[in-house]
C-alpha cells in the first residue's frame, strides 16, 4: 500500500494549514510538524512507571517535551486521540491530525504560568498547541493579547507566529480526553509531566493561572510536591480567588520566589456562553497576573 492512499484515513497525506508540509495522522515524530519535540528516537512512556522514570530523568525541557509528546501510558486516552485523529470534524476534514499528547509552549523561563486541564480533541489534540484552534483557546489568547501577553489575538495553528511575552500555557492532563473528563487515574498517571515540568520552569514563575477547579488543584499539588507551601486552611478554588505560596525551607526542593496563584473560570463554551465568564472577567485575572509576573 502507498503511504499516501485517500481511501485510508491513517495513510492519508493532508498539507499542514501553515506550512503545505504533508502528514498522515497521527503525526510521527520528528517528521517537521512545527515545534514538534520529538524525533524517532525519543523514548516512549507506555506505562505510569515509565512516566515517572521519564519524567524524572528529563535534564532539559526539550527532553521532557520530546518525552509527553510520544506518551502512550493511558490506554483510553491514546485510543480516543488517535481516533479523533482519523475520524476527524468535518469542518476540519482537509486538515492532518497531531493526536498526540499535547506539550507545554511558550517562554522556556516564564514569568506566569497557566494551567488548563486538558486539550481539546478538534483543538489541541489537531493542531498540536494547547489551546490552540478551538473556542476555549480564542477566548484565552484574546485576553492574553489584550493584556499586553500575546503578539496577537489569535492562535490557530502551531507556526502562526504567535508569541506569549514570559507566559507558558500547559494542561493538567497532556491528551485529549472523552467528553473532556480524564479519570482520576489519569490525571495521577499524567501528574510526572507536571511536576517535572514545574521542576524546570519554576525558579522563575511569580505568577501561577489555574484555569478551572481542575487545573487549580493540579498546580497546587504540584507546587507544594517541589517544596511550596500553601497558607492553612488549603486554598480553594474561586472566579479570583489568589494564594500566595513561598518556598519552604525544610526540604529546599523550592527554589523560586514567592508565587501567586490566581483561580479563574476556566474559558470553556459552557462558561462564555451563559454568562459565567466575560472578557473582563478574564482579563482582570490575567492582567493581575501580568502585573505580578512581570514586575521587577
Ligand atoms: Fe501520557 Fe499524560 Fe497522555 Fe496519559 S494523559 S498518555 S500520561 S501524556
Amino acid at each position: 500500500m502507498e503511504l499516501s492512499d485517500p481511501a485510508d484515513p491513517v495513510r492519508r497525506l493532508l498539507p499542514h494549514p501553515v506550512t503545505g508540509e504533508l502528514f498522515v495522522s497521527p503525526v510521527p515524530p520528528g517528521t517537521g510538524w512545527p515545534d514538534d519535540p520529538a524525533g524517532a528516537a525519543t523514548r516512549v512512556a507506555t506505562n505510569p512507571g515509565a512516566v515517572r522514570r521519564i519524567a524524572a530523568a528529563g535534564q532539559s525541557l526539550e527532553e521532557l517535551q520530546a518525552g509527553i509528546s510520544v506518551c502512550r501510558a493511558c490506554p483510553r486516552l491514546v485510543e480516543w486521540r488517535e481516533q479523533v485523529a482519523v475520524t476527524k470534524r468535518a469542518s476540519f476534514a482537509d486538515q492532518p491530525y497531531w493526536g498526540r499528547p499535547v506539550p507545554g509552549w511558550g517562554a522556556d523561563e516564564p514569568r506566569i504560568l497557566v494551567v488548563g486541564l486538558a486539550p481539546a480533541a478538534q483543538g489541541g489534540n489537531r493542531t498540536g498547541r494547547v489551546f490552540t484552534g478551538d473556542r476555549s483557546g480564542d477566548w484565552l489568547f484574546a485576553s492574553l493579547h489584550r493584556v499586553g501577553l500575546a503578539s496577537q489575538p489569535t492562535s490557530e495553528h502551531a507556526g502562526d507566529g504567535l508569541g506569549l511575552r514570559g507566559v507558558r500555557i500547559l494542561a493538567a492532563v497532556r491528551c485529549a480526553p472523552p467528553a473532556n473528563k480524564p479519570t482520576t487515574q489519569e490525571r495521577d498517571t499524567c501528574a510526572p509531566w507536571l511536576d517535572a515540568e514545574l521542576s524546570l520552569v519554576l525558579p522563575s514563575v511569580r505568577a501561577v493561572v489555574a484555569l478551572g477547579g481542575f487545573g487549580w488543584e493540579a498546580a497546587l499539588k504540584a507546587l507544594i510536591a517541589r517544596g511550596y507551601a500553601a497558607p492553612p486552611p488549603r486554598p480553594k478554588f474561586g472566579h479570583g480567588s489568589q494564594a500566595i505560596l513561598r518556598p519552604a525551607t525544610t526540604n529546599g526542593a523550592a527554589d523560586g520566589g514567592e508565587v501567586v496563584l490566581f483561580g479563574c473560570y476556566h474559558p470553556s463554551q459552557q462558561n462564555t456562553f451563559t454568562g459565567r465568564l466575560t472578557e473582563p472577567m478574564l482579563d482582570d485575572v490575567l492582567g493581575a497576573a501580568a502585573r505580578i509576573g512581570l514586575a521587577g
